[in-house]
């Protein structure tokens, strides 16, 4: 793990070998972004990549999780093993951005990048097929249903790392307003877990003008919402990151009438096990306690999401330096900060070790908007990058 192959002539080597076919790489992403699929039902993706992968020599294993897939390559006499995985699903988002090659699917967009991320995996799987300097075992893991925190768990669930074990697995994301191409990593949490809160403040519904006969349920929602924000503000040690979020609100449909109940919709994040059990906690005891104040009563679901992304020390710092050795350090952020959204590959690290990173997507709409669009310019350094990192990690003398 800590002896880094020095070879930038190779690295050249292998940025030449991907322009070769960059255009046909960059031509499939426009076709994915074309037909984007929803979480489970990337049929149509994993198709593709499958019979990609198959064509260049992977051993290739379909149907884990319905459309997951696991392609192995072997070289040489190399006992360790790499995992590298990219999410195929898309949004149900409309897409705005107008693009040539914009959604054929209504209401489903790839709004995440993550037709750019199969892309990429794709692309160096390519590359590492037919000259990858290497000796061991690669596994290429390709995942459905990240957007709704499904998919690394349900691939898991079905026995991916006992069927094809690894000794690290690494994965990246596209990040808008990161310079275009440029690298961060991130030791320790990286992203936020994240839990939903649907809660129910039930009052007694009644005449606008006749207040004193009714429970309203408005006022007492309306002071859960602002009391909500001392949790985080008075319950959460000021050192730790906590966000509370009401993204939904949803009462009544008159002036005049004050309604029987008020539904919240509450999204919360948090870095630290401790911190996610925290507001867990607070929350529905203050919804409950706020809402009696007003002699109105709370009823409270609170569904777990999935924990933070933990990313290893070791391995972080191993990714790290194959991009500094592959790229120079003016191409790796000083200092990456950890993000405050969430990504379910947590759960394939907290099966083993490994590292989640970022390449800047430059100045583009943000992750989850209409106007997003995946930046083309980061596949050949990322889909190097990985390829580099393959290797690395696969050298005879990388013990
Ligand atoms: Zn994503």
């Amino acid at each position: 793990m800590n002896i880094i192959a020095k070879n930038p002539l190779r690295s050249h080597t292998v940025e030449n070998g991907i322009a070769a076919y960059l255009d046909e790489i960059v031509a499939l992403r426009h076709d994915l972004h074309r037909h984007p699929e929803l979480a489970f039902r990337e049929v149509r993706t994993s198709q593709i990549v499958a019979s990609g992968l198959s064509s260049w020599g992977y051993e290739v294993t379909t149907g884990l999780a319905g459309t997951g897939i696991v392609a192995t390559l072997r070289r040489g006499n190399g006992t360790k093993t790499i995992g590298i995985r990219a999410d195929m699903d898309a949004l149900p988002i409309e897409e705005a951005t107008g693009l040539d090659y914009a959604s054929g699917n209504p209401g489903v967009m790839h709004a995440c990048g993550h037709d750019g991320h199969t892309a990429i995996l794709l692309a160096a799987a390519r590359y590492l097929a037919e000259s990858g300097d290497f000796s061991g075992t690669l596994r290429l893991i390709f995942q459905p249903a990240e957007e709704i925190g499904a998919g690394a768990r349900k691939m898991i669930a079905e026995r991916l790392f006992e069927k094809f074990p690894v000794d690290a697995v690494f994965g990246l994301h596209n990040w808008p307003g990161v310079p275009t191409g440029q690298f961060g990593f991130v030791a320790g949490p990286a992203m936020a877990s994240v839990d939903q809160a649907f809660i129910r403040i039930v009052g007694k519904g009644g005449h606008g003008a006749e207040p004193h006969r009714a429970v309203d349920p408005v006022l007492a929602s309306a002071s859960f919402i602002t009391a909500l924000q001392s949790v985080v503000s008075r319950n959460v040690d000021p050192q730790d990151m906590a966000v509370a979020t009401v993204g939904s609100i949803h009462a009544g449909s008159a002036s005049n009438v004050i309604p029987e109940s008020v539904e919240l919709k509450l999204t919360t994040r948090a870095f630290r096990e401790d911190v996610r059990k925290q507001l867990e906690q607070r929350i529905p005891a203050l919804a409950r306690a706020q809402a009696e104040s007003f002699g109105a009563t709370a009823e409270v679901d609170y569904r777990p999401g999935f924990p933070a992304l933990v990313n290893h020390a070791a391995e972080t710092e191993f990714a790290r330096k194959v991009a500094v050795e592959t790229f120079g350090s003016a191409t790796v952020e000083k200092e990456f900060r950890p993000r405050t959204a969430s990504e379910d590959f947590a759960y394939m690290l907290e099966a083993n070790p490994g590292s989640y990173l970022f390449v800047g997507n430059g100045d583009s709409a943000s992750l989850h908007s209409a106007h997003y669009d995946f930046n083309d310019a980061i596949i050949a350094p990322a889909a190097r990058y990985w390829v580099r990192l393959a290797e690395t990690f696969l050298t005879d003398d990388n013990g």
